[in-house]
């Protein structure tokens, strides 16, 4: 569960509104847009709200989503890492250079030999 905006998904206010959005809107749209109905589970804010209420609270941006839709999407909002390098590239490595995985893609594995 999100932590920084921990505040505003607390709310009494939130689990209801929440609940209703769900309820009106039971599939993930992404999912949905694929032609696959998954039951949405999460409430996604289209528009990053960053904290601020006015975003928060504003239905209209608001999209139901399933787990996976959400974290495909909210990686970086959530996790805090950068926005540029989140998910995989084609190679299915991270895009992340820096992640452990490519550095030790970069390097060959000590059995991987020339030698045919
Ligand atoms: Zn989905």
């Amino acid at each position: 569960m999100p932590s920084r905006y921990a505040h505003l998904y607390r709310t009494p206010r939130w689990r209801k509104e929440r609940a209703e959005h769900l309820t009106a809107n039971p599939f993930c749209i992404p999912c949905l847009k694929a032609k696959r109905r998954t039951k949405a589970t999460i409430v996604h804010h289209t528009t990053p709200h960053r904290g601020n209420e006015t975003l928060f609270w504003d239905r209209t941006k608001w999209e139901g989503r399933c787990r996976t839709c959400h974290d495909d999407a909210e990686g970086p909002e959530k996790t805090g890492r950068r926005e540029s390098y989140r998910g995989c590239g084609p190679d299915g490595l991270p895009l992340d250079p820096g992640h452990h995985w490519r550095a030790e893609a970069r390097s060959p594995l000590p059995h991987e030999d020339t030698r045919q």
